[in-house]
């Protein structure tokens, strides 16, 4: 027997456009021309693009397998720490795409755009309630957009007090996009290394502390999942050397109702709409990065602001010390219809968010407890890591469990990042996974530790039952392939 051909039902094995297209297919029809033909100079045309010729059939059956092999929150669990991949209620869709709203244009005058201006000036009152912080601009497009955003209002305060610095303070558990924003606004990243618990020591800040130093970026919860103890300390060392306290806030979904930023001496942070506040993401956006301040930082946000005169809504650009603007228009408006959506469907219910996201991470910490190492071995936040360790004996690594993973249904977690672990796998179920999902992932991983032992060759070889088998990803990363 022919071992190409096995039995598993119908395998949708699709070519790329220009492998099907043939010269002369056509996916349309026009009427036919009645008024003749003319002479077209050729060099004017120029060469026009190489597409594919095909039929209509056939490109609707190709986008409609490529969607079907598409991985998503809608059809399985993805437990990708640090990105918050938890499921949007179909309502926040809904309200996005109420013609009001959906149709609604930027350029239209004030007075008729009543409805959005109001969505947006309400939008930044919940989230202030939520955050503890005084005061929001919705403008930034991405979590990082708002990082930046907070480091332009670091530089502008410094400015405005009249002594520039050009240093910040960037623990090694932060995510990658704080040194990268930071130094995008002309600031050196001071790294600061965590302690043995995982988290911040008090001491090492303050030696790396100075009045060259313009504050520090805090991403709490931290990348290990763990939720910054000496917090209050740190924020008084910084503070007390003229510096400010960011705080990446893209995490946000694991304090909720829990702890109040604004309270506990942040001056800056970011939320990240699409991660906590349900919008689907992936792919590359769209996004929403809101950068909420203190009241002493508010006239450094971008401009313009959403104001509330009388009953009406205006726009208000004249702000001398703001920081100018980021975006067109008032920054991507669908995502904060669906923020607001699930704000208000959720209420008091966001609490609740945060302590079930808190409790399944701890949940699967523990029951992986014995299977998988755990690096730093206290109660996390909404995600948590464990790594390769008690497999290395049997050199079956953190890629090859991600990839066998794939061969049980699950999209893999994080792997290898945080840096401060090795081998990590950073696990983040979310508040929206059932207990029976969850644990059917922590069986999957069980039997997978197990697998290991008795069968690590097997591994090296997974994922054995997906379309594609183990990809070369060096020659992917070295020599990709960008036209097909
Ligand atoms: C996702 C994330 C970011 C970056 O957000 P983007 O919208 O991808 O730019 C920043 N910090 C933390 C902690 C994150 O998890």
């Amino acid at each position: 027997m022919n071992d190409n051909i096995v039995a598993k039902g119908i395998v949708q094995d699709e070519s790329l456009l220009w492998e099907k297209g043939k010269k002369g297919k056509e996916g349309f029809s026009v009427p036919k021309n009645d008024v003749g033909s003319f002479e077209v100079d050729s060099d004017l045309l120029g060469e026009g693009p190489d597409f594919p010729d095909l039929s209509e059939v056939e490109v609707v059956r190709h986008y409609t397998r490529l969607s079907q092999w598409n991985f998503g929150l809608d059809t399985g669990m993805y437990p990708l720490g640090s990105c918050t991949m938890k499921y949007n209620p179909k309502t926040n869709e809904r309200q996005a795409s109420l013609p009001g709203f959906a149709g609604s244009h930027p350029l239209l005058a004030e007075e008729l755009s009543q409805g959005a201006l109001e969505l947006i000036y309400n939008l930044e009152q919940h989230l202030c309630e939520v955050t503890g912080m005084d005061a929001i601009s919705l403008q930034p497009a991405a979590g990082a957009h708002g990082e930046l955003a907070g480091m332009l209002i670091f530089h502008a305060y410094h400015q405005k007090k009249g002594a520039q610095r050009n240093k910040i303070l960037i623990p090694d558990t932060a995510h990658g996009t704080n040194p990268a924003s930071a130094a995008l606004c002309g600031y050196k990243s001071i790294p600061v290394p965590s302690n043995e618990d995982g988290i911040l020591d008090p001491k090492t800040v303050a030696e790396l502390m100075d009045e060259d130093t313009a504050g520090i970026m805090i991403t709490n919860p931290n990348t290990l999942g763990l939720f910054e103890d000496n917090i209050l300390e740190i924020n008084k060392i910084v503070h007390d050397k003229g510096g400010l306290v960011y705080a990446d806030g893209a995490n946000m979904n694991a304090v909720m109702g829990i702890v109040q930023m604004g309270k506990i001496g942040v001056d800056v942070m970011h939320l990240n709409l699409h991660k906590t506040f349900s919008t689907p993401h992936g792919g590359g956006g769209p996004g929403s990065g809101p950068v909420c301040v203190t009241k002493e930082l508010e006239k450094f946000l971008p401009v313009p602001r959403v104001e509330k005169q009388g009953d009406k809504f205006i726009l208000v650009d004249n702000r001398p010390d703001s920081i100018g603007k980021l975006h067109a228009f008032y920054g991507n408006f669908s995502i904060l219809i669906r923020a607001y959506s699930y704000i208000l469907t959720m209420g008091k219910d966001l609490k609740k968010v945060s302590q079930y996201a808190v409790l399944s991470a701890n949940y699967i910490k523990e029951k992986l407890r014995g299977d998988f190492h755990i690096p730093y071995d206290r109660p996390c936040m909404h995600e948590c890591i464990v790594n390769d360790k008690l497999q290395e004996e049997n050199h079956v690594s953190t890629l090859d469990i991600a990839k066998r993973l794939m061969d049980y249904g699950f999209h893999p977690p994080t792997i290898y990042f945080p840096l401060v672990v090795s081998g990590a796998m950073m696990i983040e179920p979310t508040e929206t996974e059932s207990k029976e999902d969850i644990d059917k992932l922590i069986e999957v991983l069980k039997i997978i530790a197990k697998e290991s032992k008795e069968n690590p060759d097997m591994l090296k070889e997974s994922p054995k039952f997906c379309r594609m088998r183990r990809l070369d990803e060096t020659t992917a990363a070295r020599k990709p392939c960008l036209t097909g």
